[in-house]
């Protein structure tokens, strides 16, 4: 019920199309994009209800099943992707809770890669038991993976690169193992972005997204989405709008313009975090540096047939002991200047953060360890800023 009636577009047929990546035609539409700031819409004739009722037409109605502004951000995600299709949500953590629920029920299992985002880590660990679903945990290179499969198995979820340690999952490897056990494949391409990885086109049946990270890239909203084939992509719209974790069109609009610039931006701090992550590298107090783009990184060569280039998060660690490398680590994060301290990732402003405190709070000793995640572990979110004022304030903060 999501295609509107020619005949009742709220911004006539021309100003929709121009956002959507078709022709440009007519006088006097809007170049930005427009916000249908509206929780419902009219109805021309009880006899459009009547058809309505009957499925016989379809058309905006209520801004929780359909929105114009919502469309467009959802057009604009798809062909990113390369999918059929995608659908927005209000947060990354609704595009993903409405991807599994939408295809698991009671009695399903699921395999997912254990080093992925704490708030999805937790979905699968605490929430989906519950609906008496297990999970069983890989490792990033799948290792054993063949002997957690069952008939039950109906998800195999993945992320990557992952959070800190930014290791990589081979995607190719993980669809084709999906492929064959007939699961459905899902990754959180929130850290790449579709500029640097399209998992569609290497197999994967679904991608999700926080719309909060590098799509929108301001740090100003909080969005989901989720793309691939329109059969599946119908019945994560269906879930999440029935759970009420609709995107608001406001929400939409500060995504669709945040996309116009993803590429460019995206470019800029890979370049930058490149040059970034070489000086931490060489400094005598580092004792190690985890980017996908140096030779050093144990996935460098997959990082080079999967990414093309390498993302701007990475994660380092100070030398000494446990206690001293986090007291170490402390005094940086307190010390940067540019660099700011704060939680999320791929906005403009470069961000540096603990994990142990945020992102990995509350975890037991084993779990850190899988994570990859040690007490000096400092992890940065390279921006838009000019790469040498971030090395100087780098080579203060650590002085
Ligand atoms: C932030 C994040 C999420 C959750 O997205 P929200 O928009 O905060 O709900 C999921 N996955 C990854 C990798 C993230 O970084």
């Amino acid at each position: 019920m999501r295609k509107p009636s020619k005949a009742k577009r709220p911004f006539g047929d021309a100003t929709l199309a121009n956002h959507v990546g078709e022709k440009r035609t007519g006088v006097g539409v809007p170049v930005g994009v427009p916000i249908a700031r509206t929780s419902n819409f009219t109805f021309e004739s009880t006899e459009t209800m009547k058809l309505l009722a009957e499925g016989k037409t379809s058309a905006y109605i209520y801004t929780r099943n359909g929105n114009p502004t919502l469309d467009v951000a959802e057009k604009k995600i798809a062909a990113l992707e390369r999918a059929e299709a995608a659908v927005v949500a209000a947060s990354g953590s609704a595009a993903i809770s409405g991807a599994l629920l939408s295809v698991l029920r009671a009695g399903d299992e699921v395999i997912a890669t254990r080093q992925i985002y704490g708030g999805s880590y937790r979905l699968l660990r605490d929430f989906l038991p519950k609906f008496a679903v297990t999970v069983r945990f890989v490792e990033a290179d799948l290792a054993g993976i063949e002997r957690l499969v069952t008939p039950r198995t109906k998800v195999l979820y993945v992320e990557t690169p992952t959070n800190p340690a930014l290791r990589l999952v081979d995607l190719r490897k993980a669809a084709a193992f999906a492929k064959e056990w007939g699961l459905v494949s899902m990754v959180d391409n929130t850290f790449a972005s579709p500029v640097l990885q399209k998992p569609l086109e290497l197999g994967f049946d679904l991608v999700l997204h926080s719309g909060s990270k590098y799509l929108s890239g301001h740090s100003d909203v909080i969005a989901g989405a989720a793309a691939g084939g329109a059969e599946l992509i119908r019945h994560v719209k269906h879930t999440i709008v029935e759970l009420g974790g609709t995107m608001d069109p406001e929400a939409a609009f500060l995504l669709i313009r945040g996309m116009k610039t993803l590429e460019v931006r995206v470019e800029r701090q890979c370049e930058t975090a490149m040059k970034v992550a070489s000086f931490l590298e060489r400094h005598p107090k580092v004792a190690r540096v985890h980017y996908p783009g140096l030779p050093s990184h144990p996935d460098h060569a997959l990082a080079k047939r999967q990414m093309g280039r390498f993302g701007a998060m990475m994660a380092f660690e100070f030398k000494g002991s446990p206690k001293a490398g986090l007291a170490a680590a402390r005094r940086f994060c307190d010390r940067v200047q540019l660099f700011l301290l704060a939680a999320s990732l791929g906005g403009t402003e470069s961000l540096v953060v603990l994990p142990i405190y945020t992102s990995h709070v509350n975890m037991s000793p084993e779990e850190l360890r899988g994570a990859g995640v040690q007490p000096s572990t400092v992890r940065v979110s390279v921006g838009l800023e000019d790469p040498e004022d971030l090395i100087a304030d780098l080579r203060q903060a650590l002085a």
